[in-house]
């Protein structure tokens, strides 16, 4: 009987008795916690004794020694490059990571390698505790990425490889009118169709990559779709001697920055840049372990405290499996907190719980999804992390967030839910075969490497 009632639906869980850190408006943390989930939606948080399930639930989760959290949402992720990941040699000079590396990895990949790295880097954003992510705009078979990502279980908004300024052998090489056909199509394909989890914006690669017409005809497509766009730029002023050659102003003077524009990395900007970016209501994606391992200036230039200072949405993106080389959330906030104290010799210039908010509710925001996802309260998805607080580095317990933040690692991950759905059940995957998807990542890299004429060179014997 209790199959038949439970068939297509997913089940009512009471978790019980967790320290319950909800990123709620009033910032609460329950020490004796309970969260009550009805299908796909948090519908009680509370204190344990107030939350009462309307009738007996379908799962009942024992919280006593966890923590649960909100779902960290990681708003800039190059997905492909998990095939390739610490393929780069450290003393690459950083003019040619993109013609040497880039160019021909991004133009030998096939669909089955795009969908096979999305898997592996969906895998290790869901073990450690990351439930939404934005792409970077670097895939090519987007509806083939959105069916893999989908199978994982993750929530996603997915973006094509957009540019016409430069070039490159193979899909790389695109005009302003096959790009943007090309963007408008993956949107309609994706957007509603493949899976409610996942859908697609216009993401361009950016860096003076992008023609004026391609930037205001990728905003008109987000306007069209109802959807936000995105670009990745390191200076908003080309005295700063990056690639970049557009100023934050001329993007504004086209009329093409708002609420629903997201700019990547941003680690150059300047005092009229951050009152543009507050005054327009931009989202930031801030990428700290790309920016210290490409050596962009973070400790020296970085702003990103003073755009939370003057009330810019500031998020986290774990970047590329070459930049950063990992998507563990726990590690990028560890990274943001800790630059910023020591460049400007100030400990309380980025505390913890400013970075909670980075990695939570402002990784929701940013992607317009602040009303769905980024803390525990009734009525939102129940997109969660669930940490086995009995482990060294979590004990004692005297202030949670600064422990999560400075101390815990993903060993403690125990059981994540992304729309009510339990992921990872108590350590273990339950939507897809992990050890096939791992050997096939295996299985498939040298290969892919060896098509786009580069290989791996480990410096020390491998015997
Ligand atoms: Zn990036």
């Amino acid at each position: 009987m209790a199959c038949i009632i439970l068939r297509g639906r997913i089940p009512m869980i009471l978790i019980e008795h967790a320290v319950v850190v909800s990123v709620d408006p009033e910032r609460r943390i329950f020490g004796d916690g309970s969260v009550l989930i009805d299908g796909e939606r948090i519908v009680q948080v509370g204190r344990a004794v107030d939350v009462r399930p309307p009738r007996p639930p379908d799962r009942v989760i024992d919280g006593r020694g966890t923590l649960v959290l909100p779902g960290f949402i990681d708003t800039h992720a190059h997905l492909s490059e998990h095939l390739s990941r610490g393929l780069m040699p450290d003393e690459i000079p950083v003019d040619r990571y993109v013609p040497d590396w880039y160019v021909p990895l991004y133009a030998s990949i096939t669909p089955e390698e795009e969908a096979a790295a999305a898997q592996l880097a969906c895998l290790e954003m869901l073990r450690t505790g990351t439930t939404t992510f934005c792409e970077a705009g670097t895939l090519f078979d987007v509806p083939a990425v959105a069916r893999a990502v989908d199978a994982v279980g993750l929530r996603a908004i997915l973006g094509r490889w957009t540019w016409d300024l430069a070039s490159g052998p193979g899909p790389l090489k695109q005009s302003t009118d096959e790009t943007l056909q090309l963007t408008g199509t993956v949107l309609a394909e994706v957007n509603g169709k493949l899976s409610p989890r996942v859908s697609a914006w216009p993401l361009l690669i950016g860096f003076g990559t992008c023609s004026e017409r391609l930037i205001r005809g990728a905003h008109a497509l987000a306007e069209r779709h109802g959807t936000g766009w995105g670009m990745m730029q390191f200076a908003s002023h080309p005295s700063r001697k990056t690639a970049d050659t557009l100023p934050l102003a001329t993007l504004d003077a086209w009329g093409v920055l708002g609420p629903r524009t997201k700019l990547a990395h941003m680690v150059h900007v300047d005092e009229a840049d951050i009152a543009l970016l507050a005054r327009r209501d931009v989202k930031i994606a801030h990428c700290p372990s790309a920016a210290l391992k490409h050596v962009k200036g973070l400790s020296a230039h970085g702003r990103f405290a003073d755009m939370l200072d003057a009330g810019v949405c500031v998020s986290l993106g774990g970047d590329s499996a070459n930049g950063s080389n990992h998507f563990d959330m726990l590690r990028l906030m560890y990274l943001a907190a800790l630059v910023p104290k020591d460049a400007r010799l100030d400990p309380g210039v980025m505390p913890p719980e400013r970075v909670l908010e980075m990695a939570t509710i402002h990784g929701a925001r940013a992607l317009g999804l602040e009303r769905e996802i980024g803390s525990l309260e009734p009525g939102k998805r129940a997109d969660l992390i669930v940490f086995d607080l009995d482990l060294p580095e979590w004990r004692p317990l005297l202030d949670p967030v600064n422990t999560l933040v400075y101390s815990a690692s993903a060993a403690s991950v125990r059981t994540v839910m992304v729309d009510g759905r339990v992921v990872l059940d108590e350590r273990r995957v339950t939507t897809v075969d992990e050890g096939e998807v791992l050997a096939r990542a295996e299985r498939l890299s040298r290969p892919y490497l060896a098509r786009a004429g580069l290989a791996a060179r480990p410096k020390w014997p491998m015997l």
